[in-house]
């Protein structure tokens, strides 16, 4: 029985790193009929907080992700937020001491860092030396004296490490790069080093999916492992694969800070969550190489974690709205007009509430559907139709009103006049004869009445746009333009 779990940390806002994470975990328990376990690593009081904690559940919902045990839910290793599992941690990290497994280490920050030192400059291996590895009572009760306190160290084992990753193979660590570790505070407090790999235990973890940026700590971890299955707290060794970095502008590695990183920016850009999904599972995984646009169903069908590509993936913006407009265009027209919703009232929206016309915004809705890129975009493409006047730019209105815009819109309002106002195609006509008339081709023809009527030089189909606003105000626009 496949058991994953996905176990953020709740420190600042969900990022798209984060949620790659959630998803390959999610499609790999899905694909595999197994488990996902949610489990939140809250044990860095000074970092962690209430609000980001909402922050995650709300994220994961919307997404659509679904989880088995975790918080909300509960489920048979409960509670699953490790603020509230301190004891657990405490029993077993006073385990691992009787055992041998870890030891108290007096050293201070001081002398460790002036051993690193030393040991730098003499070209040695620069981690933990382990000075307090095997201290007698005598040396403890000396420190204990002195006032010193200690922190729990875990004694890593004297072999080199070996491990297959899922995702990148076998990958082996020598002894001498990866030093003792702390596992408890001076304080007491336990460090994710132990809170983690004691979790997964508990939680009879299968298999961990994680960033690369994890990757050094899995050798000690698969050591505490052995340690607790030795000391039947730990059933078996789970297997690990790391997911490759996502890199963003300048080929930098995307960080929490970068402003593209933020799962809500997404959300106000009215991204879709499958199109946001549909996207984050390129990053680092392709369903075929031929089809880039797929449904969260048919990514579960066919993802396998060993298929994953260990090397980094690149973030691209454009191509993840170019995703997100493919979705839009697979939505029901009913469903885009129920999902453009938040963006046509405040505070997106800039027209009063009352000027708002659902007939019009139904029958505009299609035309929308099949440009819009993100969600976001509809209230400036539709705003002409709400607004009491056109939304002005000085700039659309410059570049588009060039010399001899005059002559061409007083031509183009005489024809639209007499124009039948039923067919978008006889008001194309209009407009193409007047262009004719100022020796003006279509486009260049219509860009002056477009930025009169709608205030933008670019939107939806014009000729649609002018027959859902109505002759009696697209002229009355024009003629405004004119004056
Ligand atoms: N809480 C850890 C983090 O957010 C999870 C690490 C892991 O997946 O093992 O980085």
């Amino acid at each position: 029985n496949v058991r994953v779990r996905f176990c953020p940390s709740p420190t600042g806002n969900p990022h798209v790193g984060l949620v790659r994470t959630a998803l390959f975990n999610w499609a790999f328990a899905r694909h595999n009929e197994g488990t996902l376990v949610f489990r939140i690593e809250d044990t860095d009081a000074a970092r962690d907080s209430e609000e980001s904690y909402g922050q995650l559940l709300d994220a994961m919902r919307w997404l659509g992700f679904d989880w088995d045990e975790g918080p909300e839910i509960g489920g048979p290793h409960a509670p699953y937020r490790q603020s509230q599992r301190m004891d657990l941690y405490k029993d077993v990290a006073q385990k691992l001491l009787d055992a041998g497994h870890a030891y108290h280490c007096y050293c201070t920050t001081e002398e460790l860092d002036a051993r690193r030192d030393a040991a730098r400059a003499a070209g040695k291996p620069s981690g933990y030396d382990g000075h307090c590895r095997d201290l007698s009572a005598e040396q403890k009760a000396a420190y204990e004296a002195e006032g010193r306190t200690s922190i729990v160290r875990f004694r890593m084992p004297d072999d080199t490490i070996t491990f297959t990753d899922l995702v990148r193979g076998e990958i082996t660590y020598l002894p001498e790069n990866v030093p003792d570790y702390g596992i408890v505070r001076a304080n007491g407090a336990p460090l994710y080093t132990l809170v983690n790999p004691v979790d997964d235990a508990l939680m009879e973890i299968t298999h961990v999916l994680r960033g690369e940026d994890l990757l050094s700590s899995t050798p000690r971890q698969i050591a505490l492992y052995k340690a607790l299955t030795e000391l039947g707290i730990a059933k078996e060794i789970p297997a690990f694969g790391h997911l490759p970095y996502v890199m963003g502008e300048g080929n930098k590695k995307l960080s929490k800070r970068d402003p593209e990183s933020s799962l809500n920016l997404y959300r106000e850009r009215g991204f879709l969550p499958e199109g946001l999904l549909n996207y984050l599972s390129l990053l680092g995984w392709s369903l075929s190489a031929d089809r880039d646009i797929f449904g969260i169903d048919e990514m579960v069908a066919a993802f396998e974690v060993t298929d994953v590509n260990p090397n980094p993936a690149r973030f691209d913006l454009k191509k993840a709205e170019s995703i997100n407009g493919d979705h839009i265009r697979l939505l029901d027209v009913k469903d885009f007009t129920e999902r453009c919703a938040p963006w046509l009232k405040a505070p997106f929206a800039p027209w009063a509430p009352e000027d708002f016309d659902e007939a019009k915004w139904q029958t505009i809705a299609p035309y929308a559907q099949s440009r819009l890129k993100v969600l976001s975009e509809i209230t400036d493409n539709v705003d002409f139709l709400f607004l009491p006047e056109p939304a002005h730019d000085e700039a659309s209105w410059t570049k588009a009103m060039k010399e001899g815009s005059d002559a061409l819109l007083r031509t183009a309002r005489e024809k639209l006049d007499t124009a039948d106002w039923s067919s978008p195609e006889a008001l194309k006509e209009a407009v193409l004869a007047a262009g004719e008339e100022h020796g003006l081709k279509l486009g260049k023809a219509q860009a002056p009445v477009r930025v009169a009527v709608t205030g933008r030089t670019v939107g939806l189909p014009l000729f649609e746009s002018l027959q859902i606003l109505g002759k009696e105000t697209a002229l009355a626009r024009v003629d405004a333009a004119l004056t």
